[in-house]
C-alpha cells in the first residue's frame, strides 16, 4: 500500500532537506521519493542528514517538471503554508492521510507535493493538485521546516495504515510492562484483602467488631470502583501487613506502659 504513495519535492534547495526528508520517509514506512529539478543533488550532504535511509535517495527519481512527477497519479495533494486566495478543498494532515489510503485501496496511485523553502508552491503547481494540505501550525510562524513537514504527513500516513491493518500502535514491549502492571486483580484476591483490611483495622482500633457500621461496605464500594491492578493490591497488602507489625509494636508499648 505504501509503496503507492509518493512524496514529491518541487526545486528544493537545500540538499540537506531531501536526506531529511528520506530519512523521514524510511521512519514511516514510505520509500518513493520525486524530485522535480533539484538545485544541488546527489550530494553528501543530502546522504549524511539521510543517516541510514540512502536506499531511498538512490532510488529517487529526478525529473524537470511536476508534471511528469505527477505521470501515473489518481490524485495529488499539495501541501501549502499559507492560506492562498484561490478556493481549494483544504484538508489537514490526518484528512490528508485517509484521503491518500482511500485512494491506495481503490487502486489508485498518490502523490503528496511539497514545495520550495523559500517560496512553497507556485498558485500554478498548486492547482495541479485536487487537495490543499495545510498543517495546522503557529499562525504568526505557520512554516515548517520542509524535511518536518515531510515528516508531519508521512507519519499521519503511518497512523492511518496502522488502523486500516489493525496493527497496534504501541510498541508491542511496552504493551507486554504495561499489562503486567495492569493486570485486574481476581474476585477471590479481593476477597482476601477485604479480609486482611478488615482484620487490620480492628487491630488498629479503626473498627469495631462489636459495631461495625457500613465501613466494610463503603470500603468494598471504594475499592471495587478503582480497578485495581495485581500490583497494585500487592502494595496495599504490604502497606497492611507493615500497618499491623507497627499497630503490635504500639500495643506492646502501650502494654509497657500500663505496667
Ligand atoms: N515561504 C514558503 C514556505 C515554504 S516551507 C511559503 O510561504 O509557502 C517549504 C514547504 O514545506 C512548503 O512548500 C510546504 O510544502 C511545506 N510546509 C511548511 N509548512 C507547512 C504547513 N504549515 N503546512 C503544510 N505544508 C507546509
Amino acid at each position: 500500500m505504501l509503496q503507492n504513495i509518493r512524496v514529491v519535492l518541487v526545486n528544493t534547495s537545500h540538499p540537506g532537506n531531501i536526506g531529511g526528508a528520506a530519512r523521514a520517509m524510511k521512519n514511516m514506512g514510505l520509500s518513493r521519493l520525486v524530485l522535480v529539478d533539484p538545485l544541488d543533488f546527489p550530494s553528501g550532504e543530502a546522504v549524511a542528514r539521510a543517516s541510514g535511509a540512502t536506499d531511498i535517495l538512490d532510488s529517487a527519481v529526478v525529473v524537470n517538471t511536476l508534471e511528469e512527477a505527477l505521470v501515473g497519479c489518481s490524485v495529488a495533494l499539495g501541501t501549502s503554508a499559507r492560506d492562498r486566495r484561490i478556493p481549494w478543498p483544504l484538508l489537514d494532515p490526518r484528512e490528508c492521510a485517509t484521503t491518500s489510503l482511500q485512494h491506495v485501496e481503490q487502486g489508485g496511485e498518490v502523490a503528496l507535493v511539497f514545495g520550495r523553502e523559500y517560496a512553497g508552491l507556485t498558485n500554478e503547481e498548486l492547482q495541479r493538485c485536487q487537495f490543499h494540505v495545510h498543517i495546522p501550525s503557529n499562525p504568526d510562524f505557520s512554516s515548517l521546516n520542509l524535511a518536518a513537514a515531510v515528516q508531519v504527513l508521512a507519519y499521519e500516513v503511518r497512523m492511518a495504515w496502522l488502523a486500516i491493518q489493525g496493527q497496534p500502535t504501541k510498541m508491542s514491549k511496552v504493551e507486554t510492562t504495561a499489562m503486567l502492571n495492569t493486570q485486574p486483580v481476581t474476585t477471590d484476591e479481593l476477597e482476601l484483602f477485604y479480609g486482611h483490611l478488615e482484620t487490620t483495622l480492628v487491630d488498629i482500633g479503626f473498627l469495631d467488631p462489636a459495631k461495625p457500621r457500613h465501613l466494610m461496605s463503603r470500603l468494598r464500594r471504594l475499592y471495587g470502583r478503582s480497578g485495581i491492578s495485581k500490583l497494585e493490591m500487592n502494595i496495599l497488602r504490604g502497606i497492611l501487613t507493615e500497618t499491623q507489625k507497627a499497630a503490635r509494636g504500639e500495643s506492646h508499648k502501650r502494654r509497657e506502659e500500663d505496667v
